[in-house]
C-alpha cells in the first residue's frame, strides 16, 4: 500500500499536510505526526489548519500550523483523515497549487481524490495508517511524533473502547508507551479536563433532548445563539453526541448544533445496529458505521423530520 506513497515523498521537497475542517484528535494527530516525520526526513513541511479547539493546545508545536500556502506552487499535499476533498481545511486555491496529492484515510469511501491513495477502512484511525507508514519509511518516531499519533489513536477509538480498535492499534500503543509517550497526561488533558462553559453546554444539550421510538433514538438541537452566549467557539461546541447515547436502550443519538454561518452541523452516533454512515451519505455527509455526520443546509425542522423518518424506518427492519 505504501510503495507509491513513499515514491511521491522521495520525489518531493516542499510538502504540506492537511486534515479536515473542525479538526478532531485524529485529524490533528495524523497531520502533525506526518509533518514532523517529514521534517526529520529533511523535507520542508507544514500543517495547514485554520482553527483548533483549545483542548489540543497542550500538544507541542500545534500553534506552528499555518493557514495558507505562501508558495505559488508546491510538490505535494498530504490529505489525512478526510474522505471528502471539500471538507479539507485548506482553501481551494491552495489545494490547487499542489503538483501531487496523497490521500491517507480510514473512512468509508465516497471516492478517492489523491494521485496516490492509502486507504484502510479497517483501521480505527488515520493516525494508525500514518504510524504504519512512518515505520515503512523507517522514520525514528520520537516522543513528540508519538504524542500526536497517540492522541489520534486514543480519540478515534474512544480511549481504545470502541469495537473498531484492533490488536494492531494496541501494539502500536505498546510501542509508543515504550518510547516514553506520556499517555496518562494526554488522557488527563483530553478526557478529564473541561471548560466550565462546556459543562454548561452538556446541560443545555440534555435539557433540549427529544426522545423517540421508545428511547431508541435521542435528538438534541442547540442553536448557535446558545453556543455564542456560552462563549464557546465552533470546535468547542462539538462532542455532545456521546452524552445523548448514554441512557440505556439508546441505539442512535443525534446532536445538531447551529453554526455561525447559519447552517447546522449534525453529529450522529450509533450502538452498531444502525449504520449511521449510510444515513449521513444520504444527506451529503459521511463517516463510519457508529459515528457519522453531515450539514443541514435547509429548513432544520423539515430535515429533522426526514431524519426521524429514516431512523424510524431502520428500527422497523
Ligand atoms: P463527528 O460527529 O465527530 O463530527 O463526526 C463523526 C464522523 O463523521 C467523523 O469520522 C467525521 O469525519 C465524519 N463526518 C462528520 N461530518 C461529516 C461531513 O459533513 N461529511 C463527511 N464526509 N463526513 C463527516
Ligand atoms: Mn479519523
Amino acid at each position: 500500500m505504501f510503495e507509491q506513497a513513499k515514491k511521491l515523498i522521495n520525489d518531493s521537497s516542499t510538502i504540506y499536510v492537511v486534515g479536515h475542517i473542525g479538526p478532531d484528535g485524529d485529524s490533528i494527530g495524523s497531520a502533525f505526526g506526518m509533518c514532523l516525520a517529514l521534517r526529520k526526513m529533511g523535507k520542508k513541511s507544514n500543517v495547514i489548519m485554520q482553527n483548533y479547539s483549545d483542548s489540543f493546545s497542550f500538544l507541542p508545536g500545534i500553534n506552528e500550523a499555518v493557514k495558507t500556502v505562501e508558495e505559488d506552487s508546491y510538490d505535494l499535499l498530504i490529505c489525512v483523515d478526510s474522505s471528502d476533498e471539500k471538507r479539507l481545511d485548506i482553501s481551494l486555491e491552495d489545494f490547487n497549487k499542489a503538483k501531487k496529492k496523497l490521500m491517507i484515510d480510514h473512512h468509508k469511501q465516497v471516492r478517492s481524490y489523491g494521485d496516490v491513495n492509502c486507504i484502510d477502512t479497517e483501521l480505527p484511525a488515520a493516525s494508525e495508517i500514518v504510524y504504519n507508514f512512518l515505520n515503512y519509511l523507517s522514520v525514528d518516531i520520537d516522543k513528540t511524533i508519538g504524542m500526536y499519533i497517540y492522541t489520534g489513536l486514543m480519540t478515534d477509538t474512544g480511549s481504545f473502547n470502541y469495537s473498531s480498535t484492533k490488536s494492531s492499534t494496541l501494539r502500536a500503543v505498546a510501542n509508543l508507551v515504550e518510547i516514553g509517550v506520556d499517555f496518562s497526561y494526554i488522557c488527563d488533558r483530553l478526557n478529564h479536563t473541561l471548560k466550565e462553559a462546556k459543562l454548561k453546554l452538556i446541560a443545555k444539550t440534555i435539557e433540549n433532548m427529544e426522545v423517540y421510538f421508545d428511547g431508541k433514538f435521542r435528538y438534541s438541537y442547540v442553536p448557535y445563539s446558545e453556543i455564542y452566549k456560552l462563549g464557546l467557539d465552533e470546535e468547542d461546541a462539538e462532542g455532545m453526541t456521546n452524552y445523548l447515547r448514554l441512557p440505556e436502550g439508546t441505539e442512535v443519538a443525534v446532536y445538531v448544533r447551529g453554526k455561525s454561518d447559519g447552517t447546522n452541523k449534525v453529529s450522529m452516533r450509533s450502538g452498531g445496529k444502525v449504520d449511521v454512515s449510510q444515513i449521513a451519505i444520504q444527506f451529503g455527509g459521511g463517516g463510519h458505521v457508529r459515528a457519522a455526520g453531515y450539514t443541514m443546509k435547509e429548513d432544520i425542522e423539515k430535515e429533522k423530520q426526514e431524519l426521524i423518518n429514516i431512523i424510524g424506518g431502520k428500527f422497523k427492519c
